[in-house]
């Protein structure tokens, strides 16, 4: 077994990016490190979705170095710094105990394999793209020129990278077969020919896919791979959106269900002990939005998109009246269940980038936050 390598906050936050490019976040969010050092050392990891006291008692029974929330721990610029609120108890002890906390929040739920991809998931709601659909920006073409007979292992080399994934595709990439011609100086030592003269040589023209996230390995690992001591390749960014990116997701169910019977279905797979619906409870449902948290900024997206229902949380008065007068089915099964689902898949994604890297962190996860709302029945 390969030996495991010591890991410091600053490379939890690198594969943190990977998952959730911080790109990705709203302009008013705050994601990344909140606060700790990021030199410091991590053997224990926390998931939860707030870093609230009682997260940071559980880190520190645990041994935790690290704690990775949903919710930004920072959001409003603080003017000071002291025991005396919710917030700045957590800061202040957190500080003192040497406990670092980062935040992955509106980059999460936009992410591919991200927080509505994990909730369509739990739905039940399949074939599931995002509702959003981000401007363009953030992807690149990256083209290079390989000798015949080493353009497999290049290639291997840029998918093992996470170059070349479209949507529900990995491994995309397209090549043609050229002549490639070169001419070294004295100092150099050519993979093919001799210094000082001209060569010509069959090559092949490899392009893939890169998101701007992961440029910087992409490349490393490619020029790693390539027997060419100067390795032509370009970097051409794309006017392209992303695909598999943007908040919310649509989908279609399995099969059709009545809106009670989704409801019910939602209700049981949230683990919720009550939520709050609008519609004909008999209407029949079969293509799904969601969007965890407050998800009615997604509203004009899933009727655009044909939803029967949208399923979020914090659905105001006058947005379920205008719901109702438009024919859409609304299902508001809170904030707190909507997103609490992170926890289970932050954690599985994070388990396997940390193994590619070994890094030998013991993820912890939050099993005992509770949504701030009761409910009466
Ligand atoms: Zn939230």
């Amino acid at each position: 077994m390969a030996k495991q390598k010591t890991a410091r906050v600053t490379d939890v936050i690198g594969l943190l990016n990977q998952i959730c490019p911080p790109s990705l976040a709203e302009d008013w969010d705050n994601v990344g490190l909140q606060v700790g050092d990021p030199q410091a050392e991590v053997t224990r990891l926390l998931v939860c979705l707030d870093a609230e006291e009682a997260a940071l008692e559980k880190a520190l029974e645990c041994g935790v170095q690290l704690i990775l929330s949903h919710h930004p721990l920072i959001f409003r610029p603080l003017k000071r710094l002291t025991p005396g609120d919710a917030g700045g108890r957590v800061l202040f002890r957190a500080i003192r105990e040497g406990v670092a906390v980062a935040s992955a929040h509106t980059n999460l739920d936009r992410a591919a394999d991200g927080l509505n991809d994990w909730l369509a998931e739990r739905l039940g709601v399949v074939n599931a793209r995002p509702l959003e659909t981000l401007p363009p920006g953030g992807l690149y073409k990256l083209v290079v020129y390989v000798p015949v007979g080493h353009e497999q292992e290049v290639m291997e080399a840029l998918f093992a990278a996470g170059a070349g994934k479209i949507g529900a595709y990995d491994r995309c990439s397209f090549r043609v077969a050229g002549t490639g011609s070169f001419r070294g100086s004295d100092a150099t030592q050519p993979f093919i020919g001799t210094p000082g003269a001209f060569e010509e040589t069959a090559e092949v023209r490899l392009e893939t896919i890169v998101p701007k996230a992961l440029l910087g390995k992409v490349v490393a690992r490619m020029l790693k791979a390539h027997p060419y001591e100067e390795v032509a390749h370009d970097l051409i960014p794309l006017a392209n959106s992303p695909v598999d990116v943007g908040l919310g997701r649509i989908g279609q169910l399995e099969q059709e269900l009545s809106l009670a019977e989704f409801a019910a279905q939602v209700k049981a797979r949230l683990a919720v002990p009550a939520l709050r619906l609008v519609g004909d409870l008999s209407r029949r449902i079969r293509k799904v939005a969601v969007c965890g948290g407050s998800g009615m900024s997604t509203y004009a997206d899933a009727v655009r998109n044909g939803a029967d229902c949208l399923v979020t949380g914090d659905v105001k008065f006058h947005e379920a009246q205008r719901a109702r007068a438009e024919g859409v089915a609304l299902i508001d099964a809170g904030h707190f269940a909507t997103e609490q689902i992170m926890i289970d898949g932050l954690s599985r994604r994070l388990r396997t980038l940390l193994q590619d890297c070994q890094f030998d962190i013991e993820i912890f996860t939050m099993d005992t936050e509770k949504d701030p709302f009761n409910t009466i029945v």
